[in-house]
């Protein structure tokens, strides 16, 4: 059943990965303590489900990483090459090239705006993913660390402080490509749910 659309919108503070800083929690949630997640409210798509419309540069590995991202359960992540593309549910997310401010690939290496209800955590397609074009020329594997990061983010992960298998590491302390096997527990944990 589709419900009103109900309850305040959060725009969370914009999370980043760093070149340098200090993070804690490893999922974000709202000031309920609701965990950020994508609703699973469309019968063709039985778990949460996003959209990430790639609206970078071909240096960017947007569908590389939305596959890494997809092998989580309850978590459909499909990828889409242009807005015209996303179908119009509600569930697709910009992910795009912006020169954030520094004027060298960091401190600041991207930037995810996680927009959710606070009642029921479920993100919005107000969120959306940057990517600094300051990094353009970064290695191969830092720029895909970055995207796997900015789209973990955008999925309601937060920053993973300890350990070092995982792409939602910040500080950025070297290229971890990849979702890790923690990430996955997460998600299936946190979309464990049907709405
Ligand atoms: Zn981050
Ligand atoms: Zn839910």
């Amino acid at each position: 059943m589709r419900r009103a659309l109900g309850g305040l919108l959060l725009a969370l503070a914009v999370v980043t990965l760093l070149a340098g800083g200090a993070w804690s929690n490893h999922w974000a949630s709202t000031s309920s303590g609701a965990p950020l997640h994508w609703a699973d409210n469309d019968p063709s798509h039985p778990r949460g489900y996003v959209y990430w419309v790639d609206n970078t540069g071909s240096e960017w590995p947007v569908y590389s990483s939305a596959i890494a991202w997809d092998q989580a359960s309850r978590l459909d992540a499909v990828y889409v090459s242009s807005e015209s593309a996303c179908p119009n549910t509600g569930h697709c997310v910009s992910v795009s090239e912006t020169t954030i401010g520094d004027s060298a690939c960091g401190p600041t290496l991207g930037q995810t705006n996680q927009v959710a209800y606070v009642a029921t955590g479920h993100l919005t397609t107000s969120t959306w993913v940057h990517v600094d074009t300051a990094c353009s020329d970064a290695s191969a594997e830092k720029r895909r660390t970055i995207v796997c990061h900015e789209l973990g983010h955008s999925i309601g992960l937060d920053e993973q402080t300890v350990g070092t298998s995982s792409c939602m590491r910040s500080p950025y302390i070297g290229p971890w490509t990849a979702p890790s096997a923690h990430d996955f527990d997460a998600i299936a944990s946190t979309y464990s749910h049907n709405d």
